[in-house]
């Protein structure tokens, strides 16, 4: 391997030597969608004649052909902010529409390239689309320049130290990632100096249907539905800005003795502080978010080694998705999925669809969902809650209807990170108690979050004027009440699609049967432990008894 090549990175494929000029180098973007800490995008631009940076349409790619709006908006304000930078450069960012494979072949002959480099995207469901490119590059004698950035560790790495396998745990997880050490820092910001940049002539750009501009939301085929209306902004200027609020949070929570602040405090009223969509899309680096934390402590303890990952542990259940999945093209469904527990779920449209549009009868699952509408992002404690109740806690229905749900909305959907939490929260995997002790009532845990009912308020406007004492269980309140905050229960607002208590205990039940059925059958199933359920779960730790 190349002395220069970062630590974990994986062989290239024909790897150019150092005396060699490239002709023409590519920097596919796919996500990691920014400038800074982009490794792959330093290999592009060294040693060679020509420099392109490339996106490509090609329908999958960042989830565009199973997503709703507000992501394809993220996406088209991202790479907007993409093409600025580079023309502030001398350079843009070139937009096609198509197959990798035949865009890469017609630049290779037309414009010479004879280079490609991209970050790694480690889940599974992007090894066709690299795999063709990898085996075009051979066929055609390219190179081709894959580096790990996407994740704090190489997730094929930890599969190796764990004996082939990735680990089941999240314990397990931290115990593999140490013996790979820290994460690498950042690597420096590009010097374009002494790029040059290609150009692609107006007839080569007729031949591939360069884009003129990126292309919107509307010129892709997706049309804003009633009431979408993002919050977060997309693009590394603004991902970066947004780090420096996020970083000022955890420095106060640090002064005042505690870590982990969105945890500690779920917010849901508050400004819109998450890195989730900035993380998935890659305009922020994950390392850039790990050390940055990481210093932050450090200054405020002077030189005190912080307490190893727990200050950004929920990166950590990030990494552990990733690498999960990241040899399981099966891990987003039940069938063929091997970590997958068979639970013989109920089929119900009707109640799907009351879950997925807000008309449960729940104000706090509602309110989820119903902002998961418009924003296209819910905190994680919402997440739960209606994942919990959609699954194993109330509707009894698969995983895996809500996690469509959850692609095509949310702006930070992520096809291992979604897929494994589903999988966790439905205990379909990862989570070996099964006996839903901490199973989430979709009253209490709203209230315990946010009791004042202002977040139901904000996004369920029929129960705005519905006072504190009945805002998380309306159908309590007396008929003259109702009456006069002008919300009649199965009129203005709809009667529980099930009842809580009933269907809790049955569910509970099902899930015992299956649990001692599955201590006969399926050891693999594996345990985390009560510890990690309630920090998975963010719950104040006031609110650890008697959840349901
Ligand atoms: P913070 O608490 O500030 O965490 C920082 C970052 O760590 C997040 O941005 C995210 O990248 C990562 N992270 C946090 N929690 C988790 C977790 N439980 N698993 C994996 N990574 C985590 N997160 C996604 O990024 N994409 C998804 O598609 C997604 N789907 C989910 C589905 C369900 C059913 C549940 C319960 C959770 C899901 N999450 C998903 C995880 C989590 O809810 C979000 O990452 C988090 O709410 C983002 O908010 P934040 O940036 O403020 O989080
Ligand atoms: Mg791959």
């Amino acid at each position: 391997m190349d002395p220069d090549t970062p630590p974990g990175a994986p062989e290239d494929f024909a790897p150019a030597t150092r005396e060699k000029m490239i002709k023409a180098s590519v920097h596919w973007f796919r996500h990691g969608l920014r400038l800074h800490d982009n490794p792959a995008l330093l290999e592009s631009i060294k040693d060679t004649e020509k420099f392109y940076a490339v996106f490509i349409h090609d329908g999958h790619t960042a989830g565009t052909n199973i997503t709703g709006y507000n992501r394809l908006n993220f996406l088209t304000e991202t790479l907007n902010s993409l093409d600025e930078q580079l023309r502030e450069v001398g350079s843009q960012l070139f937009v096609f529409k198509g197959n990798p494979t035949e865009i890469f072949r017609i630049l290779h002959k037309e414009a010479g390239i004879t280079r490609i480099t991209c970050e790694q995207d480690c889940e599974a469901i992007w090894n066709k689309r690299d795999g063709d490119v990898r085996n075009l590059c051979q066929e055609l004698g390219m190179d081709f320049v894959e580096r790990i950035s996407h994740t704090l560790w190489d997730p094929f790495k930890i599969i190796e130290n764990n004996g082939g396998q990735p680990p089941l745990t999240y314990e397990m997880f931290l115990q593999v990632a140490q013996t790979l050490g820290l994460p690498p820092r950042p690597c420096p910001d590009p010097d374009w100096s002494n790029v040059l940049f290609g150009e692609i002539s107006d007839e080569l750009a007729a031949k591939l249907k360069l884009c003129p501009h990126v292309p919107k939301p509307e010129e892709l085929g997706c049309t804003k539905k009633n009431g979408e209306c993002p919050v977060y902004v997309g693009g590394e200027h603004p991902a970066l800005l947004h780090l420096a609020d996020r970083l000022r949070v955890e420095e106060e929570a640090f002064q005042d003795g505690y870590i982990l602040p969105n945890q500690v405090n779920p917010d849901l009223l508050g400004p819109p502080m998450s890195m989730s969509a900035a993380l998935r899309f890659g305009c922020l680096s994950v390392r850039k978010f790990y050390w940055d934390i990481q210093d932050v402590y450090v200054k405020m303890y002077e030189g005190e080694s912080p307490p190893s990952h727990s200050l950004t542990a929920q990166l950590i259940w990030r990494e552990y998705f990733y690498c999960m999945s990241a040899n399981n093209p099966k891990f987003d469904q039940m069938k063929e999925n091997p970590i997958c527990i068979d639970i013989p779920w109920y089929d119900s449209k009707e109640k799907l669809s009351a879950w997925e549009e807000g008309r449960t009868g729940y104000p706090f699952i509602d309110a989820c969902m119903r902002q998961l509408h418009k924003e296209g992002w819910i905190h994680h404690v919402c997440r739960t809650a209606v994942a919990c109740f959609l699954t194993r806690g109330d509707l009894w229905i698969s995983w895996e209807a809500g996690l469509k749900v959850f692609y095509k909305y949310l702006i930070d959907a992520d096809w291992s990170v979604s897929a494994g939490n589903w999988m966790w929260v439905s205990s379909s995997a990862f989570e070996r108690q099964l006996d839903c002790s901490t199973c989430i009532c979709p009253v209490n845990y709203g209230r315990r979050v946010e009791p004042t009912g202002d977040y139901i308020r904000r996004y369920v406007p029929e129960l705005a004027s519905m006072p504190q004492e009945y805002i998380f269980e309306p159908w309590k309140a007396p008929r003259k009440l109702q009456k006069k905050v002008k919300c009649i229960i199965g009129r203005d607002y709809p009667e529980r699609i099930v009842i809580h208590e009933e269907v809790s205990r049955i569910n509970r039940k099902m899930m015992k049967e299956i649990s001692l059925k599955l201590k006969r059958e399926m050891p693999h199933c594996c345990p985390s432990n009560p510890d990690e359920i309630k920090k998975f779960l963010r719950l104040p730790t006031t609110c650890y008894h008697n959840v349901c």
